[in-house]
């Protein structure tokens, strides 16, 4: 895994646990840990040279002001790009994390990805744990009879051998589909400790 690692021996946040808005006006909410932001308010109003994003955080107000470029489109028009408020890149996305803090406090800026160490952890976990998934419920769709917690039937004709083969099969992926689980979530726990 070579974007999930860590550095400086601290991992790396994921992308999934920031909210974020891209140059274009798009606003994502956070996918993940965003209980505590829930209540939150966030506004943002274009300008010519610059962004404001107004929104709330435990309780406060915030502003802040990102400056904006824009670069011509192949087939006319333009893109717009933020600049980092912190390092200056010129960025598609600025990102706000909701589990980093400063001291005690939650942070209140929005920087850009690399600002923040983030990575796409969980979609690799979750492409895995996706595939295997996918996997094993195509078996049981074409190869398996019922089942239930503890049993797996054997359909109507079909040889002993074949069963067992996709029955191991399905065993096979059920085990790797629990581990890739496990992993996750012990990589989760080392976020915040
Ligand atoms: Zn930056």
């Amino acid at each position: 895994m070579s974007r999930g690692g860590r550095r400086h021996g601290r991992p790396h946040l994921p992308v999934e646990s920031c909210h974020s808005l891209s140059a274009g006006g798009y606003f994502q909410f956070a996918q993940m840990w965003a209980g505590l932001d829930e209540q939150d308010y966030f506004e943002w109003v274009f300008g010519e040279q610059s962004v404001v994003i107004r929104f709330t955080r435990d309780g406060r107000k915030h502003a802040q002001e990102i400056a904006l470029t824009f670069t011509p489109c192949r087939f006319g028009g333009r893109r717009a790009w933020f600049a980092c408020p912190s390092c200056g890149r010129r960025v598609g996305k600025v990102y706000l994390p909701c589990q980093m803090y400063y001291g005690d406090r939650r942070v209140v800026w929005f920087r850009c990805r690399f600002c923040y160490d983030l990575t796409y952890l969980q979609r690799q976990d979750r492409d895995k744990y996706w595939t295997f998934k996918h996997r094993a419920e195509r078996i049981e769709e074409r190869w398996l009879g019922e089942i239930s917690e503890d049993w797996i039937s054997k359909r109507k004709g079909q040889h002993r051998r074949t069963f067992n083969k996709w029955f191991e099969k399905r065993e096979a992926l059920m085990e790797k589909i629990e581990k890739s689980e496990q992993a996750f979530i012990a990589r989760l726990a080392t976020f915040f400790t």
